[in-house]
């Protein structure tokens, strides 16, 4: 492998240039990725390589090939033809190597220290967001996933980027009616049959809710089912505009 290039294993740096990046970043950590020492929670070349930033559709952040524009509207065919309920979808990067890993060992080996990296192509997008009033909800847990994983992945997400982007945030705004089981391995109809009706706005913050621009955070945008039945109880409670941020979104 060549100096400079990262690897799944492997450093980006030389052994020089490893001690002298951890001269450098004594106060600060190492690569999510690569395990460089580094400044942040990626490395510059892991960020270069994974964290670069693609066009990708406002509808559903599928990465396009090309800009697809048709009189001003950036939207793919399958956004214009069948409009998503959310008003817009902001994704980070698509769902592949390294992301996978890093999402599974922060979502099922509890490492949470993996959450800056997961985050900072996402942060990239949404800097215009910045104190622009719209209200940060996590995707909720069941009671019984909360109670087996301990915390709840997308609030780990959610009060982070609400934090970065100095906007509110609530924990338990929605709230997940009924365990739905596992998703994975459900076709689109069979997803979406199964998240009828499974989250709820919690009367509590209903008022916070009412009127409010949305931005409801999740880990991975798949088929949209989970996103589909949680801007429709977002809606149904009043919310004036719901958009999708997640980490990573399944490439078609
Ligand atoms: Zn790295
Ligand atoms: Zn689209």
């Amino acid at each position: 492998m060549a100096a400079g290039e990262a690897g799944p294993s492997g450093a980006c740096l030389t052994r020089a240039g490893r001690w002298l990046a951890r001269g450098r970043a004594w106060a600060g950590g190492r690569c999510a990725v690569c395990r460089a020492w580094c400044e942040g929670d990626l490395c510059a070349c892991c960020s270069a390589r994974f964290a670069f930033a693609v066009p990708r559709c406002p509808g559903c952040a599928l990465a396009l090939d090309a800009p697809a524009e048709a009189a001003g509207d950036t939207r793919c065919t399958r956004c214009r033809l069948a409009p998503p309920p959310w008003s817009g979808a902001v994704a980070g990067v698509d769902y592949g190597y390294p992301w996978d890993r890093l999402l599974a060992d922060f979502k099922f080996h509890q490492r949470l220290d993996a959450v800056g990296a997961l985050l900072q192509p996402l942060l990239a997008r949404l800097q215009a967001q910045r104190g622009g009033g719209l209200r940060v909800v996590a995707v909720p847990l069941s009671r019984e996933r909360l109670r087996e994983r301990g915390y709840n992945q997308s609030w780990e997400l959610a009060r982070r980027l609400a934090r970065a982007l100095a906007l509110e945030a609530r924990a338990d705004a929605l709230f997940r009616v009924r365990d739905t089981g596992h998703q994975l391995g459900l076709q689109r109809g069979a997803r979406q049959a199964n998240l009828h009706s499974a989250f709820v706005v919690t009367p509590r913050h209903a008022s916070w809710v009412r009127g409010a621009r949305i931005a409801l955070v999740d880990d991975v945008l798949t088929t949209g089912a989970t996103a589909h039945a949680a801007t429709r109880a977002l809606r149904a409670a009043g919310a004036r505009e719901v958009q999708v941020w997640t980490v990573a979104r399944t490439p078609a």
